[in-house]
């Protein structure tokens, strides 16, 4: 039986470029590849995610993390980025590329993936696609089976293992064919078309930005750092978060690593932090204020409290005040 291995965000075209494909008698696996600036979370629950893409879609997925080749992508990625800090056009050839690596594992004969051309103004013109499939190695084995009658067929249709006729001429922006072809499948609760992928959101994309500028070496800790919590730029150079609930202090404490300090106020109800890149006394002060002033106010209560600086080496206390909104207005991130 031929097989043939899909590029799969979980978005609608990806679904249906599997079930296009599917539909001819090819058997289709999906490969959903993440980092922490897409689909990270997944990893915890892989079983049931693929059960879930299973049951609801008919389709076998399986995770695969490429954040170290990413981070280094990101760094400096030939074609640029997009509006924000996206490196779109790079990102594809990297996913291709490793997707291309999988085809053997996978037994598949070719790739494919949902893109329509025309539908995304710089990834999914004409040229790019062309530059994206030259860049990844794929000429020819990579076939787009919602916009394939637009483009120059590939070796999977001229040596007959797809029937080109039976594939789709999307083309641009609109979303009308794709839903009525949703509903052919009797495809239902897919997701939206939004973001997914924290790179192309504004203000997050200008942390990351922010974090590459001053780290020669990307961790993946850092990275899920950056995307939640509170973020402050010391005067001296180091970097604090501060968790806004509950659920941000949990996230916190798993995310401190060697190195770093976890930051609360043992006697007062507060937020959690992790310091991070912390050597100047006036960084723990400054951290130790910002923990007091986003703590809770206790009415008849000195606003002094004790801060504790907790890293797997050593242990510190502070006495801090609040720190004044005007001393720390620059220092968000
Ligand atoms: S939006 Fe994000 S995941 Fe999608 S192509 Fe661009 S960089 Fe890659």
């Amino acid at each position: 039986m031929t097989k043939a291995l899909a590029l799969f965000s979980g978005g609608l075209d990806s679904l249906l470029a599997c079930r296009v494909v599917a539909a001819q008698g090819i058997a289709v696996q999906a490969v959903k590849f993440v980092t922490p600036f897409f689909g990270y979370e997944l990893l915890a629950r892989e079983e049931d995610y693929a059960r879930t893409v299973r049951e609801r879609y008919g389709i076998e997925v399986v995770l695969r993390d490429v954040s170290e080749p990413y981070f280094a992508m990101l760094r400096n990625p030939p074609h640029g980025y997009g509006k924000n800090f996206n490196p779109c056009i790079d990102c594809k050839i990297l996913l291709l590329t490793e997707a291309r690596r999988l085809m053997e594992e996978f037994s598949a004969s070719f790739l494919i993936t949902g893109e329509v051309i025309g539908q995304r103004p710089m990834s999914q013109r004409r040229d790019t696609l062309r530059v994206i499939e030259r860049d990844s190695g794929c000429t020819g084995i990579l076939l787009r089976p919602l916009c394939a009658k637009n483009l120059e067929p590939t070796l999977a249709e001229r040596e007959g293992l797809v029937d080109r006729e039976l594939l789709l001429d999307f083309n641009g922006r609109g979303r009308q064919p794709q839903i009525q072809l949703a509903e052919q499948f009797g495809i239902r609760d897919y997701p939206r078309p939004a973001g997914g992928c924290v790179l192309t959101e504004e203000h997050q994309a200008k942390r990351i930005a922010w974090y590459y500028s001053r780290y020669p070496q990307v961790r993946t800790n850092d990275i899920r750092l950056l995307l939640f919590g509170r973020h402050f730029r010391l005067p001296h150079g180091a970097w604090l978060v501060l968790g806004r609930d509950e659920a941000e202090n949990g996230r916190l404490g798993a995310l401190c690593a060697p190195g770093d300090f976890l930051v609360h106020m043992p006697e007062r109800s507060g937020p959690m932090g992790v310091l991070h890149g912390a050597e100047h006394p006036e960084d723990f002060a400054a951290a130790a204020g910002l923990v007091v002033r986003f703590g809770k106010k206790m009415a008849g209560v000195s606003a002094l409290a004790t801060v504790l600086f907790a890293s797997r080496e050593e242990e510190r206390r502070l006495e801090a005040e609040p720190l004044g909104d005007e001393l720390f207005q620059g220092w968000s991130l």
